[in-house]
């Protein structure tokens, strides 16, 4: 469904679905910072208190570690936000329910 890093296709490769709906917007960013804040923080916290390395180190460490992992699942929480966002209908303002009876 990708068209590059995050950008999409215009349409479904498999069974041809327009991506027209599709606006993730910040949902993907804020579920990974959550995520990856989370469970980088627990690791430096554990680091921390198991090996006390210098600063420099923890540095070395988390820095590519963080945007390693926020790259890494930046992708997969957009695809699973728009397969939610199509599951439900999602959009902005008013759907029109008329034809639901
Ligand atoms: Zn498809």
């Amino acid at each position: 469904m990708f068209d590059g890093f995050l950008a999409l296709r215009p349409a479904c490769e498999h069974c041809g679905l327009s991506y027209e709906f599709a606006d993730s917007g910040d949902g993907p960013a804020v579920f990974v910072m959550f995520a990856v804040g989370f469970l980088v923080i627990a690791l430096v916290l554990w680091t921390e208190i198991s090996y006390s390395p210098p600063l420099w180190v923890h540095a070395l460490i988390w820095v590519p570690v963080t945007i390693a992992l926020s790259l890494g699942a930046l992708r997969a929480f957009k695809g699973v936000l728009i397969g939610l966002q199509y599951r439900h209908s999602a959009a902005e303002g008013v759907i029109d329910r008329s034809d639901d009876a």
